[in-house]
């Protein structure tokens, strides 16, 4: 709920008003889930609130940590038994939690295990958001960013994850700067042209993957409903509306989008648009697809830069615990 409507049903219930500001204290700094355990909170409307609501906390099926940079992924159950995975990792010392809009996902992307395995369904907004708190309950780490970048795509869910983005900003909760929340998408340009009207200033992150159409229809099946040219118009008048840099996901597969043409050929998509390009060698564990050679992978972006667009090459977290999104519920499910 969001407070307003916390505010609502238990003015309804007969319980104060403040009594809301308590038990988000409760949830989302103290986390204490459990009515019984909000001891400012008087027994009569303990047992009030026992009886009329439930916190859906995920739990924990398995958790595994990283020894080589401390990302923590979280493999969770729901309460209807479906299950969805959360990773907690540190981005320039933060902690941020990567977290999933759908129970699998319907893009059903090549590269990707939560593609292949189908889609179940949207998860509610309460299923978002406890993510974030089951993670800093778990860890003991207080987060500071978000990234709408694990299973399933944020914007075919986009009435939950909207609602979850308000709550987890509102100053009760956990107070979020706008400003530290990702939307990672494949592209969905009716719903990021809906996004940029909503005065919010997400950042946002277009997978892209590739830089023909020709080439991205073999990787991203949705890409021949919407072409890259829509995909990139949407990115351009969000940017213009949020004032801020987009950033281009590129997955960098061998001998396949990884050639100096692929390189110059997303150069002049890009052109003229504020953005930043993420370089991902792709996990060959996870897809069977091969990563370019480090040469190959340093000329990419060097080309890039050369042709005045701001690239890194990023290396996956937690390589060694099955960090890319899927793999943990694969697992699970076989
Ligand atoms: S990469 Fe993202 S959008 Fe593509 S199938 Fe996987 S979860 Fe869905």
């Amino acid at each position: 709920m969001t407070y307003e409507e916390l505010v609502e049903v238990i003015r309804k219930l007969g319980v104060e008003r403040y009594r809301a500001d308590q038990i988000l204290d409760w949830l989302y700094k103290k986390h204490v889930f459990v009515f019984e355990e909000m001891t400012n909170i008087s027994k009569q409307h303990r047992q009030l609130l026992k009886e009329n609501f439930s916190v859906p906390l995920p739990q924990i099926i398995t958790k595994r940590v990283s020894s080589l940079d401390s990302t923590t992924k979280y493999l969770y159950q729901l309460e209807d038994g479906n299950t969805i995975e959360s990773v907690l990792l540190f981005h320039e010392g933060y902690a941020t939690a990567c977290i999933s809009t759908q129970v699998g996902c319907p893009v059903k992307c090549a590269f990707c295990a939560t593609g292949q395995s189908g889609f179940v369904r949207n998860l509610s907004a309460a299923e978002i958001v406890s993510q974030v708190l089951a993670i800093e309950a778990d860890s003991k780490q207080t987060v500071r960013n978000i990234v709408y970048m694990g299973m399933g795509e944020p914007l075919l869910n986009y009435e939950n994850v909207l609602k979850s983005i308000r709550i987890l900003i509102h100053e009760r909760t956990k107070n979020l700067g706008v400003r530290r929340i990702t939307i990672s998408t494949v592209g969905i340009p009716d719903k990021i042209l809906q996004l940029a009207g909503e005065g919010l200033d997400l950042n946002l992150a277009i997978s892209l993957h590739a830089a023909s159409d020709e080439k991205r229809d073999k990787i991203i099946p949705m890409n021949k409903k919407y072409s890259i040219e829509e995909i990139l118009h949407a990115a351009r008048l969000y940017q213009e509306k949020s004032d801020r840099r987009v950033t281009i996901e590129y997955i960098l597969i061998k001998e396949f989008n990884d050639f100096d043409e692929d390189a110059r050929r997303l150069a002049r998509l890009l052109s003229g648009m504020k953005v930043f390009v993420n370089l991902i060698p792709i996990n060959p564990v996870v897809t069977g697809l091969e990563k370019p050679t480090q040469w190959k992978i340093n000329r990419f972006k060097e080309l890039l830069i050369d042709h005045g667009i701001e690239a890194e090459v990023r290396y996956e977290k937690g390589a060694d615990i099955e960090a890319a999104c899927g793999q943990l519920r694969i697992r699970n499910l076989h």
